[in-house]
């Protein structure tokens, strides 16, 4: 499996990564809530061990972000013994188990195991997806148009992803800022447009009259209006 640490402590970060990886697993981890977010949201994971004190921003926060952007992502969370409010904080936020600090290295690996095996027959969110003769392998950053390789960054595959999970509606700039970003605020909505110029510059058969990306007047934009 690949799975995304979080965990600010070194020690015991570095003691997670050497365990699972001695497991088989592929293992990537971050020391704060905010990197965490990114990644998560960049990335392609089968699993988040995910601590619940962080620096920058919280566990309970980290879940809810990752469980709006991914849905089926497994999230096994890192509880302080005795802690009853935030277990409960984080089952609520979207967390799919916890496991209570200090765990043993059993414990944790057969934690791992059963989450996985219980959420393995979900469904999952379609990596590739294809739009008005493009074809995005949004796990693999890559678009593909007459046979041409497209990169993608992970920032683009986030605004991909976001637009085209809520193909049904109008996606604002704000929306996008803090779903993608995971920036607070209106101020940088130039950010933003600049991003999907750039994006539609790639993506897009003609730029200047995108298909893919669409702009919606007074809201922001969205996934081809051809979609339902
Ligand atoms: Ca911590």
């Amino acid at each position: 499996m690949r799975i995304l640490v979080v965990e600010d402590e070194p020690m015991l970060r570095d003691g997670i990564v050497d365990l699972l990886t001695g497991a088989g697993h592929e293992v990537e981890a971050v020391a704060d809530g905010m990197s965490a977010v990114e990644k998560g949201r960049a990335e392609s994971f089968d699993l988040v061990l995910l601590d619940l004190m962080l620096p920058r921003l919280g566990g309970i926060e980290v879940c809810r972000r990752l469980r709006t952007a991914r849905p089926g992502l497994p999230i096994l969370m890192l509880t302080a013994r005795g802690a009853e409010d935030d277990k409960v904080a984080g089952l609520r936020a979207g967390a799919d188990d916890y496991v209570t600090k200090p765990f043993g290295v059993r414990e944790l690996l057969a934690r791992i195991d059963a989450l996985a095996r219980r959420v393995a027959a979900a469904p999952a969110e379609p990596e590739v997806i294809e739009e008005d003769g493009c074809r995005f392998d949004l796990g693999r950053c890559v678009a593909t148009r007459n046979g041409e390789s497209i990169h993608l960054t992970a920032r683009e595959v986030g605004v991909l992803r976001w637009l085209y999970r809520h193909r049904n509606r109008g996606v604002t700039r704000a929306e996008l800022l803090e779903q993608v970003w995971g920036t607070l605020g209106t101020l940088q909505t130039r950010t933003v447009d600049m991003t999907i110029a750039k994006l539609r510059q790639k993506i897009e058969r003609d730029p200047s009259n995108p298909r893919i990306i669409v702009t919606v007047t007074g809201v922001g934009y969205a996934w081809s209006e051809a979609s339902d």
